[in-house]
């Protein structure tokens, strides 16, 4: 008997060791991630730049509150922003909490309370992210949510209909990510993007899975016509120790003042170490440009390898990537961990692959033959 909330569904492997793309497990088992933590490592694990960057912080100073001056804080908010519309940073912990600074900060800047959010989209487990959240399983039995969020169908030009006067801000994934590697069409997002504009709708990113170079550039809005006004990010950002952030314009960033929100823990210098050095190692054009190239390569083999009667659509872009299958993919995803390749689902119909975004052509290769073969069991059986 466990003595932890049954708040998981966990399989009975215990990971142990990791280095890059590769894991161990209790009994020596080694596994090719990609879940990396749920888009968490996208430097793989315990890249050595940031280990040495985490050993030389951990013999100053670890933390120390937002009563004091924090320089790397500054620093890493300096990366976040440069070359950016984007000017302005806040750090706190987690994706959720990214994600509550942002609907604090558009609720006290508009005055309004109407949302748009859309279906099968993913903010967060804190109860105002449960509203914004369209997923009926994550809402059951909290009974009456946060007032004001409306969602509706993604992709959907009609959707837009519903952005008026009365709406404080417009909020998005540019990839649906829990919701099914679900990538956003352009020609919608312009199509949202000049309805926000003629009702003064201010527009939140939540890049908390698709930033920090999981989709091939810093944020994945860079690729896309939306220019949002507030960004939220998390995941990625620490390579696996604890980052949020909200990015937001100038003329956003002035509604927080001193004592508007804030956080103990956020921003802390182990913490921005860790920020500071992902930063480091991602954010060159030559490391992007690769994330894409790996990305194309990665979707076109699965595009010609895979059987059409198990999967039906490949999507995704950069290093996040998803493999619709016309089964449930929970046996699927069982097979391959047994073939010693850890993947993730994204609803009950798609297997999501985060790899680091350091995985070399090789492991690629692994991963494909390995899903190949675990595809073409399932239509034989
Ligand atoms: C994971 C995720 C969150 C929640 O992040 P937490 O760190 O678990 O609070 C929010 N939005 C998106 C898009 C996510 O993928």
């Amino acid at each position: 008997m466990s003595a932890l909330l049954p708040t998981y569904q966990r399989t009975d492997v215990e990971l142990v060791k990791g280095q890059g793309s590769i894991v161990e497990d209790a009994t020596g088992k080694t596994y090719l991630d990609f879940i990396m933590g749920i888009a968490v490592c996208n430097t793989g694990h315990r890249h050595p730049y940031i280990q040495q960057r985490l050993e030389e912080q951990l013999n100053q100073i670890w933390h120390t509150s937002n009563l004091f001056q924090i320089a790397a804080q500054e620093r890493v908010a300096e990366r976040l922003t440069e070359d950016s519309h984007l000017s302005r940073a806040f750090f706190c912990n987690s994706g959720a909490e990214a994600n509550e600074a942002a609907y604090k900060l558009v609720r006290k800047w508009t005055g309004k309370t109407e949302v748009v959010t859309f279906k099968q989209s993913f903010h967060g487990r804190t109860f105002a992210m449960m509203g914004a959240t369209g997923q009926e399983k994550i809402k059951a039995g909290y009974g009456e949510m946060v007032n004001g969020f409306k969602h509706l169908p993604f992709n959907e030009m009609e959707s837009l209909s519903a952005i008026t006067e009365q709406t404080a801000a417009v909020w998005l994934e540019i990839i649906q990510g829990e919701g099914g590697v679900v990538v956003a069409d352009d020609a919608w997002l312009e199509a949202l993007m000049k309805k926000a504009q003629q009702y003064d709708v201010k527009i939140i990113v939540d890049e908390v899975q698709t930033g920090i170079g999981r989709t091939g550039s810093r944020f994945a809005f860079e690729q896309t016509p939306l220019v949002p006004d507030i960004i939220t990010l998390a995941k990625g950002l620490g390579s696996g120790l604890a980052v949020g952030a909200l990015l937001a314009t100038a003329e956003a960033a002035e509604v927080f003042t001193p004592g508007s929100h804030g956080s103990t823990f956020g921003g802390n210098p182990l913490a921005m170490t860790a920020a500071e050095a992902t930063l480091d190692l991602l954010l060159s054009d030559t490391v992007m440009a690769d994330v894409q190239g790996k990305g194309e390569y990665l979707r076109q083999q699965l595009e010609e390898k895979l059987p059409k009667s198990i999967v039906s659509s490949i999507r995704g872009r950069g290093l996040m990537v998803g493999i619709e299958c016309t089964m449930p993919v929970a046996p699927l995803i069982d097979a391959l961990r047994e073939n010693g390749l850890l993947v993730v689902s994204a609803g009950p119909h798609v297997i999501r692959l985060l790899p680091s975004l350091f995985v070399t052509e090789q492991e690629l290769i692994h991963a494909i033959e390995k899903i190949q073969l675990v595809c073409q069991q399932e239509v034989i059986v």
